[in-house]
């Protein structure tokens, strides 16, 4: 039987760097998280899979590789101030804690941030600001933020989010239909948003003001 530490270490050779995630730091992060604190316990088995894996409530904890994507699109030195929408599970928002100095996230089911909360203390980032409310929002009085990561389908570039960058600052986010998406990095300038798409996705929907109505 391989350790979740050999598991997690073959995770990043082969499902990020084996694709074409180069970003050393992300890489670095990615294999010092500990996922398997972020799946319900009957998952532990499966938590270095190369797949989404259910969190209850309907919604899920993201593939490794798109973790890895949006972190590395989101170029982050260590200096930023990050805000993290749809925290399921925490995963993601621990990575960015890896990555950034300080990382604030959203959940809209209080059931979800509540194990977040748990998860992150157990995985030792319980600096990460968990919130509870509609993220299509942002976070209004932590804001502006240097990059923002969305881990949940918008059918449009989320305003009131692009509103609360910084100049400069970066959002990645998954733009399209409920069932099939594209990753898009926003980064905002003085002549607006500039936007490039990378790879095809499928998240679950982002619910909100902003986002796709009911559930
Ligand atoms: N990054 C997470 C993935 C969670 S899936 C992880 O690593 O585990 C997306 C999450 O976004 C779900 O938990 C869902 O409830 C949440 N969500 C959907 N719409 C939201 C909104 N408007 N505000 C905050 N969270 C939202």
């Amino acid at each position: 039987m391989l350790s979740d530490e050999e598991l997690r270490l073959m995770m990043v050779q082969q499902q990020l760097r084996g694709r074409d995630i180069a970003d050393e730091r992300v890489l670095a992060a990615m294999e010092r998280v500990r996922r398997e604190l972020f799946v319900p316990p009957e998952l532990r088995d499966r938590a270095y899979e190369d797949a989404a894996l259910p969190i209850g409530s309907g919604q899920t904890i993201s593939q490794p590789y798109m973790v890895a994507r949006i972190c590395e699109a989101l170029a982050l030195t260590g200096r930023e101030r990050v805000l993290d929408v749809g925290t399921g599970s925490g995963y993601q928002a621990a990575v960015l804690a890896e990555l950034a100095a300080e990382v604030d996230t959203i959940e809209r089911i209080p059931e979800l941030a509540e194990r977040a909360r748990e998860n992150l203390a157990t995985a030792g980032y319980e600096r990460v600001r968990v919130h509870v409310g509609d993220g299509t929002r942002g976070v209004p009085e932590r804001a502006p933020f240097d990059a923002i990561a969305v881990a949940a389908a918008a059918p449009d570039l989320p305003q009131l989010l692009y509103e609360q960058l910084e100049p400069r600052g970066r959002l990645v986010v998954p733009v399209g239909r409920r069932r099939a998406q594209r990753l898009e990095l926003v980064v905002r300038s003085p002549e607006g948003p500039a936007v490039i798409r990378s790879v095809p996705c499928r998240f679950v929907p982002l619910v909100g003001e902003q986002g796709f109505d009911g559930g």
